[in-house]
């Protein structure tokens, strides 16, 4: 039966496959601060407005000079200074040098600067101090060199990090053309739990999945809309799947195991839900399930029914819904993907099943190494905090061994 089901690779082969045409949608776009857009999709791609630099910029504290006349390390006559932010000064004289700070624009005539520290001063006169030599285009930044006026710097689809932030402000842009946040729905269900902020009953658990899948979403880029928990009770849950459908991305949490009250799929079914499929060779999260909903006056509804057990919703979410929740938003970088670190020490695979293994990285003798953090099984939560990673043993690999190179997606 297990073999009638996808395996990893094969599961999200059909994944990247409909987030590629999720991907087509384009999302609607909003104005927003440039203070507000860390993490947030471009819709309009940001370009130099000017030329970068807009003017040939020294990068020490020194003297402006012909490297060819400071060379002769004869006395140059100090023509003038200039600051950072004064309008450009010059032209050079012949036989002279223009004092200069960081960040203020080179003289006309001079091709090099001298850094403050190569020189020896003499009463209103420098020259190359022994044993230090200049070439042209020292400690210069030619105008445009770091970009032409007009020139595209970040591309639409692009996650704006602190960089493209930087890049942004530089070239006035006070508000930025953002893509719309997905709006993704979580709905958790079990009788068993209750909110955060209550002490469980007997056999009880609090909802700790509402808050880690919303703090999954955020990361990638989505916005959380937490659904009241519904109870294992088929009435409850359609009514719940009804209020979901206005969400660009439906995660439920639960239900999706051979349980007798596992009552996911047949609501799913209930709505007429076209499975893509209803379990995936992996451990954990066997029993994720993926189907798109249709709606009336919206375009089709992905749909993940993640396995209940905490650190399989987490594995599952960042394996699988983590690519659909970047196509809906606009996002076009590469996904972040696997990473390769060395093993630690021995892992066990399974003959049928891909495994993901809550694992901490560290850097160690100069390399990057993965250690399992030794879990009680997808529920604990105890060493689930202690990982930073999931470490992936494929399918059929019976063991890898301490020293080798694994595959790891870090969280
Ligand atoms: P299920 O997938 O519904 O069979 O649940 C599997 C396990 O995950 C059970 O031990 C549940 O109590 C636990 N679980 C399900 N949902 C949550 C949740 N929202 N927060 C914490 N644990 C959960
Ligand atoms: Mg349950």
């Amino acid at each position: 039966m297990i073999a009638s089901l996808p395996g990893y690779t094969e599961a999200a082969a059909l994944i990247a496959d409909r987030a590629a045409h999720f991907a087509q949608r384009s999302p609607r776009s909003e104005l927003v601060a440039l203070s507000s857009a860390l993490a947030r999709v471009l819709a309009r791609p940001i370009c130099a407005d000017r030329d970068m630099p807009a003017f040939p910029r020294s990068t020490r504290d020194g003297f402006a000079c012909r490297a060819e006349e400071a060379s002769s390390h004869g006395f140059l006559a100090i023509a003038g200074s200039i600051r950072a932010g004064d309008p450009p000064a010059g032209p050079l004289p012949h036989g002279a040098a223009w004092e200069i700070m960081t960040g203020a624009a080179v003289p006309a005539g001079a091709d090099a600067v001298v850094m403050l520290e190569h020189v020896e001063h003499g009463l209103d006169r420098i020259r190359l101090a022994a044993g230090r030599s200049i070439e042209s285009g020292d400690n210069i930044v030619p105008t445009g060199a770091e970009a032409r006026a007009g020139d595209e710097l970040i591309a639409a689809g692009a996650r704006m990090s602190p960089a493209h932030i930087a890049a942004a402000a530089a070239c006035g842009y006070a508000n930025l053309r953002l893509f719309a946040r997905p709006r993704v729905a979580i709905l958790t269900t079990g009788d068993e739990l209750v909110s955060v902020d209550s002490t469980p009953g007997p056999g009880q658990v609090r909802n700790s999945n509402a808050a880690m899948l919303a703090a999954l979403v955020t990361q990638a880029g989505g916005e959380p809309w937490i659904l009241p928990t519904t109870r294992d009770e088929a009435q409850q849950l359609d009514s719940a799947l009804r209020q979901a459908l206005d969400a660009d991305l439906l995660l439920i949490s639960g239900g999706v195991s051979a349980g007798k009250f596992d009552l996911v799929e047949p609501a799913l079914a209930r709505l007429a839900a076209h499975f893509h499929f209803t379990g995936v060779r992996i451990q954990p999260g066997k029993p994720l399930v993926y189907c798109e909903v249709e709606r009336q006056d919206a375009p089709v509804q992905p749909v993940f029914g993640l396995p209940g057990n905490p650190i399989s919703s987490a594995a599952t979410f960042l394996l699988f819904a983590s690519a659909i929740l970047a196509a809906l938003a606009g996002n076009r970088e590469k996904p972040p993907g696997f990473d390769a670190a060395v093993l630690a020490r021995d892992v066990k695979g399974k003959s049928d099943l891909t495994r993901f293994v809550p694992a901490a990285t560290s850097f160690a003798d100069g390399r990057m190494q993965v250690t399992p953090v030794g879990s009680q099984g997808s529920g604990d939560l105890a060493a689930f905090a202690r990982a930073d990673c999931f470490l992936m043993v494929p399918e059929g690999v019976e063991r890898l061994p301490a020293g080798s190179a694994a595959r790891i997606l870090r969280f």
